[in-house]
This record gives C-alpha cells, structure tokens and sequence, in this order.
C-alpha cells in the first residue's frame, strides 16, 4: 500500500517554508498521502527522495493517461475497495465501438451521438469519453481512414484495436499527438505491440486468455519498461467479468502485485447482442472496478442511467459537491431584478436556481463559497453569516449590475439581518422563505 502520512513526512526537508501551497511540511505530507497534492509541488525534495518517495507513493494501481492536452482521459490511480473508505478517483470511461467495416454514413451518425449525448446534473457534464476504433476490415487504409474521420469530428481519446501489427502504423501517424490507446498485446505479439507502445509513447492494453495469462504477460511487459497498461482478462462473461474484476483489484491492493496493478478494460459490447443486457453488464463494471466500459453503441436511454451510476459511485463523499462562488443569472436579469444569496452547496444552488427560473421572474443569485455547505449548515459552522455574506456582495461585482440596494436572504438564516445591516450600510436586507419552494411566490411581491 501506499505509505502513510507520517512515513512521507519523514523524508521531507521540514523547512516549513510554505512553497508547496500549504504552510508546513506535515500538511503537505498528509495532503500527498491522501493524493491531493503531486511530490512535484516541493522544491526542496532530494532527487533521491524524490525517487524513493514517487514509487512508494505511487497508487497501488497506476494512472494511466489516454489522450492529451484538455480532454485526456485518466483511469486507474485507486488505492480503495470501496468509496466510502477513502474516495474512487478517476471515474470509469466508457467507449464508443466503431468498426472500420461500418459505412461512413453509419460512423458519421455514431460519432454524432458520441458529440451530442450529453448531460449536466449538479454542475456536472456527463458524457461518453473515447471512441474505440476497431479494425475489422483487414485494410491498414480503411483503419487509418476511420480514424482519420473520428479523429476530425471529435477530439475524443481514441483506443486503436487491430490484431495486425502493420495496420497500426497508418492509424497512429494520424492521432499518434493525441496518444491512443493501443488493444492489444497478447501472447502472440507481445514484444512487437510493446515496441509498437515504446516508439509511439502510446499506452498499452494487454490481454490475456484468463487471467493468469494476464498477470504472467503484464509481468513481461512491466520488465520491458512498460508502465502505462490496461489491463484485459479476457473475460466475455458476466460471472468470469465480475470475478476478475475483484481479483485484479484485490491482486493490486492487497498484495501490492504489480503485474496487475492497472486499470482494466471491459467488452460488454462482445458479451451479448441485447442492447439492454449490454448496459446491465457495464452496470456491473461500473460498479466493480472497470476503469473503460466498450459500448457497440450510445443510446440515451441505456447511457443516462450508466452515467448516473458513475456519477453516484465517483462523488467523492468526503467533499459536499459544490459550484463556483460567484454571480448567476437567471430568467436574463436587469437592473431591477431582485438579488438573492445562498451557498455553493450544488443541491441549494440548484434548487433555488430551480425555483427562481420556474417563477419566470428575472433574477440574481449570488452564490458565496461556503466550502459546499448547505444554509444551515454553513451558519452554523460560521461560513454563511453576516461577516462572510457582506465581504462577498461587496467584492461580487453585483453592485455595478443593480441600481437598487436590496439583499434577500434564506428565510433559515432571518438571525443575521441586523448584522447584516450594521455590515452592509446603506442596503436592505429581506428575510426570503425558508424553503426554495416558495420563492415563486415570495417573488411576485418584489418591488425594486
Ligand atoms: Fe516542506 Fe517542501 Fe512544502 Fe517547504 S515546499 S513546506 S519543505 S514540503
């Protein structure tokens, strides 16, 4: 396992000196053992610490990086069985199957799907991340012409698949910037897809027949230098899935056993022909572990449920979910409009924006950082109340888009008023309802 805050502690220079974004060593220490901060964040650190330290503080499975610049996709990097221990870290992706014996019309409405099926929930975007490129054609022109048309329409992460070593050559001089995955090295090939790996610095996926085939192959490539796998048991059903999926991950964690300390990569798409049993098996890898999910196809009613799911298991439940402090507009708001404030918890946030935008009345709402915390919380903890509220208004900017002076609070926080009035002179500050459900109606009594 990775080492604990004390022991990274140990090795570091101790100066104290705050150059690393947090004021001492053992902050620092801890934030690097927790994996929130990068050992790069210290200059002062020995290279042979810095050595020592890197591979021992490294996730007992690896993060491996598929793409490149602002929409590179991160798997693996978990050091957890299950969320609730610590917090899941990069959240399974799923893949579009395109196969290069498909018609371009029919890859053209593909990647059309893969661009539009999209869905915000609490802030977030939820999407499909890659596109899998399948060579089926047995034509290295046909596979470097696919990918040269995914490659245009989308900036997707792409996983280049072909069992021929040659076809590969065309396809990657097309994305090789964009650093594809490259499916895969077995028994067969193993040296030629690791050389292929090493010349075009492109991650690996390795696939064995079961998974000791797997362990043993990785192995020989983890020798060879590789250290960017993705890992294929080979399974193709739903018990031998699920039952690898454990043992890899419990392989990795608790017996720190490299070969199988990567993330893995799953094929619903080649476990059935049923659309719906295709989604209930990526249900399963969502849950268990799969760091990428295969899909033959995107269809919103099989992929919003999956994303959802994804969404639910990689919330990290240490960390309220939370939206940026700052000024936001609803129903296109004037000068006149009325100014609410709430905190940066995204459920109040998104219910008050709910209500306000369902009142069809233009307005405000001033979100203040409030480390995430809901209204009453954040009162309560001191992070929502007169002398954070008024700072805020104050530096927010919505004095230069109002010509009024009128502040309306939550209904729960009606303590705060005459503080609030002794820290905002000059401003009148409304007790709003308790709950967001009331806001439309509280509206249609505003006056500016
Ligand atoms: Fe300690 Fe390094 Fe951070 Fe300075 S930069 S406080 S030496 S960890």
């Amino acid at each position: 396992m990775a080492l604990s805050g004390i022991e990274i502690y140990k090795k570091l220079p101790k100066k104290n000196c705050g150059k690393c974004g947090v004021p001492t060593c053992l902050a620092f220490a801890m934030n690097l053992a927790a994996g929130k901060a990068e050992l790069s964040a210290c200059p002062l650190v020995s290279d042979e610490v810095r050595k020592e330290l890197a591979e021992a503080a490294a996730p007992p499975i690896a993060t491996v990086t598929i793409g490149s610049g602002d929409t590179a996709f991160n798997t693996g990097g978990e050091t957890v069985f299950f969320r609730h221990e610590k917090t899941f870290v990069n959240p399974t992706g799923f893949a579009l199957l395109i196969r290069d014996t498909e018609d371009d019309k029919e890859i053209d409405s593909k990647i059309a799907a893969f661009n539009k099926l999209q869905f915000e929930r609490v802030g977030l975007l939820l999407k499909a991340n890659l596109i899998a490129i399948k060579e089926e054609s047995g034509n290295a022109e046909r596979f470097a012409s696919v990918t040269g048309r995914v490659n245009e329409k989308t900036r997707a992460p792409i996983i280049l698949m072909s069992d021929k070593i040659p076809a590969f050559d065309g396809a990657i001089s097309i994305c090789k910037e964009n650093k594809p995955l490259l499916y895969a090295a077995c028994r067969d090939n193993l040296e030629d897809m690791a050389a292929l790996s090493k010349k075009n610095s492109c991650p690996l996926a390795v696939r064995g027949e079961n998974i000791g085939e797997l362990a043993e192959l990785a192995g020989r490539l983890v020798e060879s230098g590789i250290k960017n796998l993705v890992l294929d048991s080979g399974a193709r059903t739903l018990r031998q899935l699920l039952e690898d999926q454990v043992a890899i991950r419990r392989a990795a964690l608790l017996k720190k056993f490299r070969p199988l300390g990567f993330p893995t990569i799953i094929f619903p798409c080649q476990m059935t022909d049923s659309t719906v049993d295709e989604a209930a098996i990526a249900a399963v890898g969502v849950a268990k572990y799969a760091g990428i999910i295969v899909l033959s196809q995107l269809r919103g009613e099989t992929l919003f449920p999956l994303l959802l799911e994804r969404m639910n298991i990689y919330t990290d439940p240490q960390r309220p979910m939370a939206v940026k402090e700052g000024i936001y507009e609803v129903n296109k708001p004037d000068e006149n409009s009325p100014v609410l404030v709430t905190t940066n918890f995204a459920l109040t946030y998104f219910m008050v924006s709910g209500d306000v935008e369902s009142s069809r009345i233009p307005a405000w709402i001033l979100v203040q950082d409030a480390e995430g915390l809901s209204v009453l919380t954040a009162w309560a903890a001191d992070k929502f109340v007169a002398q954070t509220i008024a700072p805020f208004v104050k530096k927010s900017g919505i004095m230069d888009r109002i010509r009024h002076r009128k502040l309306i609070i939550p209904g729960y926080t009606a303590q705060i008023l005459g503080e609030l009035e002794e820290e905002l002179p000059g401003w009148e500050i409304i007790i709003g309802p308790r709950e967001s459900s009331n806001i439309p109606t509280f509206l249609k009594m505003w006056k500016a």
